[in-house]
């Protein structure tokens, strides 16, 4: 286990926070982090006379302890003040192949675009729509990732991790994983008991795609490649780049906001208020979320109250997709991030009566 203590988090976040962590502990496999929840039969890794006797090495690490993967959906809001875990099980390799149905199995730390470039080039149905979510496999089974109308846990047959109460491995099934938008049990009510080891998904090699969600139909006819994994991975990447800030240029932590999910009423006003400003004809983007709600895109909300392409200090809103704050200048410190959040709520809650909540976990 590499352990390095006063780390520099520059470079962990894709945000581009100057941050730092008191101590960063990175494995290679499974057994070295589950070493770090061994009791010493007897005696202790530093000797009864520095009073460890009996601990495991994980009680001398600097607590809080908090497992990244690669930073891309976090927002630092100051120095982490005890241990930050990352892993760097890397691997990528095929389970099981039965009646069109194929299982591949990847490390929590590979990064997730290569699982999608893995499955794209060996013509697998299933990931191609999640092409070019940042981050590493491990965290997109926490997040439930999702794209151009797919979600992970569509194909996740199960998730190997090691569960810091029994002290042991677990492989838990989909269904157990109490899979929502953007969300799951390991990042709600299970939150800091299981690390992600592996994921498995379940593919498919008979062709499913699926090309109703954004212009994705269009980008891949007019590629006209046909209809494969690959091509309808290119025709997401090209909508993505086209849309979306590449963090390696200009930090940010993607959708910053949740879409509020709202009653009727609320959604009566908000049209009230868009037919008033553009007439009669004009339709506010929704979806019905059923029971009585409705679903409003938030980045509409942002962009009709004058955020679009705004700035305040080294933070903005990106010009082409209101929904993603970025640190303009890449010196942008928390405070002006948290300060630009505050300030998008308050306005779009004044406006429109609707309380935006962040998407981004803020550590
Ligand atoms: C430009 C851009 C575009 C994006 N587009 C999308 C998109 O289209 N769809 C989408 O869903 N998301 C999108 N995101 C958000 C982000 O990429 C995803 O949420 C991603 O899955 C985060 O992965 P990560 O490895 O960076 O995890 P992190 O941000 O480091 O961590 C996310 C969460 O997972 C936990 N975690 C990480 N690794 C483990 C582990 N091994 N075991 C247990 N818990 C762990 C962390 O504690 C944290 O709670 C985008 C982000 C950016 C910057």
């Amino acid at each position: 286990m590499k352990i390095e203590y006063n780390k520099d988090l520059t470079g962990c976040n894709t945000f581009g926070m100057r941050v730092s962590c008191s101590c960063f502990a990175e494995y290679d496999t499974p057994e070295e982090y589950s070493s770090l929840y061994c009791v010493p039969p007897d005696g202790s890794p530093g000797g009864t006379s520095s009073g460890t006797a009996g601990k495991m090495p994980a009680d001398l690490l600097p607590k809080p302890f908090l497992h990244i993967g690669g930073g891309s959906n976090l927002l630092f809001t100051g120095d982490f003040p005890g241990t930050v875990f990352h892993s760097r099980i890397r691997f990528i390799r095929e389970l099981s192949r039965s009646g069109g149905n194929v299982l591949i199995e990847a490390g929590a730390g590979t990064l997730w675009d290569d699982v999608c470039v893995f499955c794209a080039e060996n013509g697998l149905w299933g990931v191609e729509n999640l092409s070019g979510i940042p981050g590493e496999a491990g965290a997109a089974a926490v997040q439930n990732i999702g794209a151009y109308g797919a979600e992970i846990k569509d194909i996740v047959e199960e998730v190997k991790c090691f569960d810091a109460v029994t002290l042991s491995m677990k492989t838990i099934k989909a269904e157990e994983c109490g899979y929502g938008y953007r969300t799951s049990m390991f990042k709600e009510g299970a939150k800091g008991r299981y690390t992600v080891m592996s994921v498995v998904l379940r593919l498919s090699e008979t062709p499913k795609p699926r090309l109703e969600y954004g212009h994705l139909r269009e980008a891949v006819e007019a590629a006209g490649a046909g209809i494969t994994p690959l091509s309808v991975r290119h025709a997401v990447l090209g909508i993505r780049n086209a849309k979306l800030p590449d963090p390696s240029k200009i930090g940010n932590a993607g959708s910053f906001f949740k879409n509020p999910v709202v009653p009727k009423f609320s959604f009566d006003i908000v049209e009230n208020y868009a037919k008033s400003r553009y007439g009669d004809d004009y339709e506010v983007p929704h979806f019905d979320a059923g029971s009585g709600f409705v679903k409003i895109p938030a980045a509409w909300l942002i962009e009709q109250c004058g955020w679009k392409g705004k700035r305040h200090g080294n933070a903005g809103v990106y010009e082409k997709q209101p929904l993603v704050l970025i640190n303009v200048t890449g010196t942008a410190t928390p405070q002006e991030i948290l300060d630009l959040e505050r300030k998008i709520i308050n306005s779009v809650e004044t406006t429109f009566g609707i309380g935006l909540t962040p998407e981004v976990e803020h550590i």
